[in-house]
């Protein structure tokens, strides 16, 4: 036997013996579903079309709604940027993931990326992360766990020519960031290995203040006139000292760092609050309509290389926002326009096009949910739950009915803690440090302008909320953790 073919019967035995299994597992991990979560920062469902939004044309963040699944009642445990992103990754509440406010998450504990990683998936993430790290020199910028790539902005990031920390190397780029992140996102996509799914976390920073949008969109939005809320001149009457208290008023709290450009002259009152609002809405809408182009850019992508039919595509944001409701703009508030996330799912096969749920989800539901997925162990310590029996149109027995909600710090608007509960057609809110309660029948007052708290029709309303809350307190074990030792290390925002 000479050399040659010595070696062709050892490369054949070595092709036999080590072949097979390798194509076995490439079948396998072709079945898994590849993951694309897509997270923008502060971009309320109100502003997205498949909402029935009255401001602005969303059609790409639409298809996911047509050819796949809308929730209705999709809800944050805590409306504040860096908290959502902690409970979204944990699958916990914040007083069990530790960051109620704008604190570090601890990256040595359990988290979505590490257990897809465990479980074979190549996992990145692409954008915003804004949750710090474990780095005490570069506490703003942080080290994402559990992905085998990463490519951040440190802290909020620039919306032009943004720095990015690619894998632990800082880098300038050029160009708009809702672009920048979109292209990354999708080199991730084209470079990763082929014998594993994948896992990609695609975080835009945008529409987050103050709001600058690229030339071409600032253009289209140049001259637009916003309708006005229907609750734009709430007088809080009837609520809490909350309300007034918070500094996030759009006639007295924007800024001409929002606004761009002074005021014109002569303008005071009503009209300058409108101009103000005007000009806030022009920008935000700007910023939103380029993510909705990117996001159209990436679904044909995934089009165009064969991969959206075994990939599953979400859009959500971190939490909600205010549009000017309540003479408000930012979040944090347990009220409907900043506690409501839009949350779109695709996944072509599984979901019949056009679904919609009125099921209540949560942001810490959809680590569960995810790893469910991808055919991985929920975490019997994840407080979510998944909802994929929902996907496919099954409620679950026993699916909840009521979602608590806390917010821990006045924060730089100086919004009081609080803490509530909502249920299909109620919202009850405790504002602990003031001693005040607020309740809301969402059914007749979708738009929560009357308080009926003290109204004697509701007690007994009252009494069976208050029952629940507590319930709901005991059963996620918030024992007041953090009513009195907030984490200090403040990552801006
Ligand atoms: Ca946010």
């Amino acid at each position: 036997m000479n050399r040659f073919i010595r070696f062709s019967i050892f490369a054949l035995l070595a092709a036999l013996v080590v072949l097979p299994p390798s194509a076995a597992q490439t079948q396998r991990a072709a079945k898994r579903p590849n993951i694309v979560f897509i997270m923008t920062d502060d971009h309320a469902a109100h502003a997205i079309s498949a909402y029935g939004s009255k401001l602005i044309q969303t059609p790409n963040i639409d298809r996911l709604a047509r050819e796949g699944l809308k929730f209705e009642n999709c809800f944050v445990t805590n409306s504040i940027c860096t908290p959502s992103r902690a409970a979204i990754l944990t699958g916990k509440y914040a007083h069990q993931n530790g960051v109620p406010v704008f604190n570090h998450i601890d990256n040595t504990q359990p988290m979505l990326p590490k257990y897809l990683q465990t479980a074979g998936y190549h996992t990145g993430i692409v954008g915003k992360w804004h949750l710090g790290g474990n780095d005490p020199k570069r506490p703003d910028e942080g080290k994402p766990a559990g992905f085998d790539y990463w490519n951040i902005l440190p802290g909020q990031g620039a919306y032009f020519d943004p720095v990015m920390i690619e894998n632990g190397e800082r880098k300038k780029l050029s160009g708009y960031t809702t672009d920048i992140i979109t292209d990354l996102s999708m080199n991730f996509v084209k470079n990763r290995p082929q014998d594993k799914p994948f896992f990609l976390m695609y975080h835009h920073k945008a529409p987050h203040r103050n709001w600058q949008p690229d030339e071409k969109h600032r253009k289209q939005y140049e001259n637009y006139e916003p309708p006005i809320p229907a609750t734009f001149d709430d007088d809080y009457k009837g609520k809490s000292d909350a309300a007034r208290q918070s500094t996030m008023h759009i006639d007295t709290d924007l800024t001409e760092t929002d606004t761009k450009v002074k005021p014109p002259a002569g303008l005071s009152g009503a009209e300058l609050k409108r101009w103000k609002f005007k000009r806030y809405m022009q920008d935000y809408l700007a910023c939103v309509q380029s993510v909705d182009d990117n996001i159209g850019r990436f679904l044909e992508f995934l089009d165009k290389s064969g991969l959206a039919e075994n990939t599953i595509v979400m859009y959500t944001s971190d939490q909600g926002f205010f549009l000017g409701e309540h003479n408000f703009y930012d979040k944090r508030f347990m009220y409907e326009e900043s506690l409501r996330m839009p949350f779109l799912i695709r996944w072509p096969g599984k979901i019949k096009p056009g679904s919609v749920s009125k099921d209540i989800i949560l942001n810490v539901d959809f680590a569960p949910m995810m790893l469910d997925a991808a055919g991985v162990k929920v975490p019997a310590d994840m407080q979510g739950r998944s909802f994929l029996p929902l996907l496919s149109g099954r409620t679950p027995k026993g699916w909840r009915t009521s979602m608590y909600y806390r917010y821990y710090h006045p924060g730089h608007h100086n919004v009081a803690p609080h803490y509530g509960i909502r249920t299909h057609r109620y919202k009850l809110i405790y504002f602990n440090k003031l001693n005040q309660w607020e309740l809301y029948d969402l059914l007749k007052d979708p738009i929560e302008m009357n308080n009926v708290y003290s109204d004697p029709a509701y007690q007994k309303i009252v009494a069976q909320l208050k029952k629940e809350m507590n319930r709901l307190r005991k059963e996620l074990k918030d024992e007041d953790q953090f009513t009195d030792t907030l984490p200090k290390d403040d990552v801006g925002g």
